[in-house]
């Protein structure tokens, strides 16, 4: 039983060659974090070497093994534990954290010269393969290009286009798409018993990113690590420079040391501005953050639509800036000094008919 849920379509291919014996030596499964890659991959993996006849079962000692990482056939990689706060300067001098390394790769390409241990298959996983170094990238795209025999290539990425198009063309392409909100919150329900109302704000916080919600589910640190970027964020717009300059400079040593959670805190702003963006136009019920309604209303009567808009910009731009290794203590320096002041008293503007348009066509 594939435990992915959605994905019809792709199950449906991937079943149909395993059937017909006609496995692609690389994947390239594209989607946005915690929309279930890894599961899909991991279900793969298992459909590729589970003993049942009906595969891949979810039951069978294979299974199992694979789905807890403990499959000698099964290898994955990810971007480098975040170290400890000791290790910064170490961090600093090599970057290997940010980077899937080239000894990553290596492991993996020496593990792809061996026949399978006990399995049909030997999967190779690379997650965040979208943030290999280029040497890696190069390194990988070796292999790629004179597969060996029992192997499959698993890469996992949010974004394409970060990889080199010499990889992604000998992938076969994969989108994992986020689940409609309404599937996710029935699932919720139906599946694992969530109240009505938790689920829906589930569904919706989640963006219909299955991997995001059963987090939360699971572990109430999810979503206090979501209320704390939210309540950060509500208070930056309302410190001086000085205090927003000492967030950078921490943000800063946060990222050097686990650059996932910065990038995390970005996408919740992201979400964040995009909303205020929404409320400021008229269009609140679309809203990502319906539990923070209040908050953004307040923000968004004190904030300018030009300067929101400005700001969601900023954002984009932000990330695109440590995509492409600008010294991030100034990307963050620049990020908090743009962050609109908000006023002391509510902003009498009227909404161009043209942005309101923009915006619902953006949902
Ligand atoms: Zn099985």
């Amino acid at each position: 039983m594939w435990r992915t849920l959605g994905q019809e379509s792709t199950i449906e291919r991937f079943s149909r060659s395993i059937r017909d014996n006609a496995i692609h030596h690389a994947y390239l499964f594209v989607g946005p974090e915690h929309v279930g890659k890894r599961t899909l991959a991991l279900d793969l993996a298992c459909a590729l070497n589970c003993d049942a006849s009906n595969r891949p079962c979810g039951e069978c000692g294979t299974c199992r093994r694979i789905v807890e990482g403990k499959h000698p056939d099964v290898h994955a990689i990810t971007l480098d534990a975040a170290g400890t706060p000791e290790d910064v300067e170490v961090v600093e001098q090599d970057r290997r954290r940010t980077r899937i390394s080239t000894e990553q790769i290596e492991d993996l390409q020496h593990a792809s010269t061996l026949p399978p241990f006990e399995g049909r298959w030997k999967v190779l996983l690379v997650e965040n393969a979208d943030r290999m170094s280029a040497e890696a990238g190069n390194r990988i795209l070796k292999t790629l290009e004179e597969p060996p025999p029992h192997i499959v290539w698993m890469l996992l990425a949010e974004d394409e286009n970060r990889l080199l198009d010499t990889v992604v063309s000998r992938c076969q392409r994969v989108d994992v798409k986020p689940l409609p909100p309404a599937q996710l919150e029935r699932h919720l329900m139906t599946a694992h018993g969530v109240p009505e109302e938790r689920a829906r704000l589930l569904a919706r916080v989640s963006r219909g990113r299955t991997g995001w919600a059963l987090s939360a589910l699971a572990d109430d640190s999810v979503a206090a690590a979501r209320a704390s970027r939210i309540e950060s964020m509500i208070q930056l717009v309302q410190m001086t420079y000085t205090a927003r300059f000492d967030v950078s400079r921490e943000t800063d040593v946060l990222y050097r040391r686990d650059s996932r959670a910065v990038l995390e805190t970005l996408d919740i702003w992201t979400t964040w501005w995009r909303d205020l963006l929404l409320v400021k136009t008229g269009c609140a019920e679309s809203v990502v953050n319906v539990d923070y309604l209040n908050d953004l209303n307040e923000q968004a009567g004190r904030l300018g639509l030009e300067q929101i808009r400005d700001f969601v910009g900023k954002l984009n731009t932000t990330r695109q800036d440590l995509d492409l290794n600008v010294v991030s203590r100034l990307v963050f320096d620049s990020l908090v000094y743009t962050i609109p002041r908000i006023a002391k008293f509510p902003v009498q503007e009227s909404v161009p008919p043209d942005v309101l348009q923009e915006t619902s066509e953006t949902q």
